[in-house]
């Protein structure tokens, strides 16, 4: 009978029993290696003890390679929550659009996870000083709980990391060194480093600890979907679409195997579909995957300032999830840092989250695939909202964000779109009804609005109180649902019309419907704009809405 958990050996099956976390493959010296466990009886364990467990990613222990207990070291990773973006959703006119808020990890991004078991493995082997290579995330996470293990780290980041995240290594009591040069340059400094003085390497994307705890952000996420949207045919529920910015693709990889996991103890039904957003300026897995290769070509000089995802050789990972997303369907997308920078403003603005610029890319992509189609509407999309920005980053608000004296001059308004329509109607209009059933869309127009100026709203939550409301209070504007009980928005259009004094009054229409030809013959002419809540994904509009929150 075998022994589980066990490694094997990706490239050509050898398999032993998981007593040392092996670098290479003693048979055909392949670098990755994989774990397998003992899945029926895991799902047992699972369903008997999970409800009684603490919130932490530790909940999954039996599916994680650490062998004993005490070396775990905690600082609360994992266990972020699931919010659900229901005004983002509502602009994009999607049903069930989720983001995943790993920027609740201890300390502030995802690599909290890989941390807490890589560093607790470094732990269980007796590691006492150990290098690495970094962005700038891995290095801070693992410098904290290092600090939590007695292990000495040596920090090895590229000169382009932002100063204020190399001062958050050096606080955790981590070596910091600054290499003039790439981040696919640091990695061969800090290895040679490493290999000089005979001190452990972090091996990335070929660690085992670090691959199998990017599962849990799948665990967490079928767990927590379930909650939401209630059980289905297997006990957990996969989203349609698992959304992460991409660097070296270890979030990718590890969760992917995460959803095999669990799809193998039948705890969910089926696989989602991988997004792995880029950084224009360096986005070697789009463009390899866009010509078909097996292999990545790296980009050898990244052009991007957000460094957090400069991967310029993504390696195996590339060819992993290249093959993946060729099976199972997904995408492989590029977004510039001024998409990824506007996003940031969308939702911070919209949903009360401020993230890092490398989180910002997954929003952008998200923007990107929706209004390619590639991603539907009717979807449930998580989306990875991988780090915190603290303290925000300079460039992020330009040099002169606290003294705006002249507002640029603007583009002229689009046609359709609430913001160009407010523009088009002129600074007099301060008086606004809004007749709409749905709370939730009645809260963003308002947010929008409120946002915007000294707007007087008036809201109404069907055709018939909302006439009662344009008769008394006499609005500017009258923003209109068409899909309302009582009087639907034709019907109160038509009542508008045969009234002398309602007349005048410029209404926009703001809907998720579809309209039919004979729909849209019934609204022309006598509305002021037609806003399909569809179309709000337009970059264009984005970006004025994103402008026009700041004011
Ligand atoms: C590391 C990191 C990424 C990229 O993750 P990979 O899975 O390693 O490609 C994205 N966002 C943030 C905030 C990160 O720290
Ligand atoms: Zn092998």
């Amino acid at each position: 009978m075998d022994t589980y958990p066990r490694l094997q050996c990706v490239r050509c099956n050898y398999s032993e029993p998981f007593t040392r976390p092996l670098e290479r493959c003693p048979q055909c010296d392949g670098d990755w290696l994989d774990v397998v466990y003992d899945y029926p009886r895991v799902a047992r364990i699972w369903q008997r003890e999970l409800p009684r467990r603490p919130q932490t990613m530790w909940r999954y222990r039996e599916l994680l390679p650490l062998r004993d207990d005490v070396h775990r070291l905690s600082l609360g990773e994992g266990g972020t929550p699931l919010l659900r973006a229901s005004n983002l959703a509502m602009m994009l006119g999607c049903s069930g659009l989720y983001i995943k808020d790993e920027r609740q990890g201890p300390t502030g991004s995802f690599k909290d996870r890989q941390a807490a078991l890589a560093i607790s493995v470094m732990k269980e082997l007796g590691v006492t000083e150990a290098v690495l290579a970094s962005t700038g995330n891995v290095a801070i996470s693992y410098a904290a709980y290092s600090a939590l293990a007695g292990i000495k780290i040596w920090a090895f980041l590229t000169s382009l990391v932002p100063a204020e995240k190399m001062r958050e290594v050096a606080i955790y009591g981590a070596k910091v060194v600054k290499v003039t040069g790439t981040y696919d340059q640091t990695k061969q400094v800090a290895a040679e480093f490493a290999k000089r003085r005979g001190l452990y390497l972090d091996r990335g994307i070929r660690s085992i600890a670090a691959r199998e705890s990017m599962k849990t952000v799948a665990f967490e996420i079928a767990e927590q979907l379930a909650g939401y949207l209630g059980p289905g045919a297997t006990p957990w529920r996969a989203p349609d679409w698992y959304i992460q910015s991409v660097s070296g693709g270890l979030g990718p990889v590890g969760v992917w195997k995460g959803f095999e996991e669990l799809l193998r103890m039948g705890l969910i039904d089926h696989m989602p579909r991988l997004a792995c957003i880029q950084a224009e300026g360096c986005a070697p897995m789009v463009h390899s995957f866009a010509k078909g290769l097996e292999k990545a070509e790296p980009v050898l000089h990244p052009r991007t300032r957000i460094i957090t995802v400069a991967t310029g050789d993504p390696g195996p990972a590339y060819t992993f999830l290249a093959r993946v997303i060729r099976q199972h369907g997904g995408a492989f997308e590029a977004v510039s840092d001024e998409d990824a920078f506007r996003a940031i403003h969308v939702l911070a603005k919209l949903e009360g989250i401020s993230m890092e610029p490398a989180a910002g890319i997954a929003f952008a992509g998200l923007f990107k695939l929706l209004s390619q189609g590639v991603i539907r509407r009717d979807e449930v999309v998580v989306v990875n909202c991988s780090g915190h920005t603290f303290p925000v980053e300079k460039h992020l608000l330009g040099e002169d964000w606290v003294q705006t004296v002249e507002a640029p001059a603007r583009a002229p308004a689009p046609e359709e779109g609430l913001l160009g329509s407010l523009e088009s109607l002129g600074r007099d209009v301060r008086r606004v009804a809004i007749l709409e059933d749905d709370p939730g869309a009645r809260r963003l127009l308002r947010r929008i609005l409120q946002a915007r100026g000294p707007y007087q709203i008036f809201e109404a939550e069907n055709g018939r109180e909302g006439l009662e409301l344009i008769r008394r209070e006499r609005p500017d504007l009258i923003l209109l649902d068409l899909m309302m009980p009582e009087i639907d928005g034709f019907g109160v259009l038509e009542v508008l019309q045969s009234e002398e004094e309602l007349q005048e009054i410029p209404v926009i229409v703001v809907t998720a419907k579809e309209l039919t030809a004979d729909e849209r013959a019934r609204l022309s002419g006598h509305i002021q704009a037609l806003l399909q809540k569809g179309v709000f994904t337009d970059d264009e509009l984005l970006r004025e809405i994103g402008e026009a929150i700041e004011e």
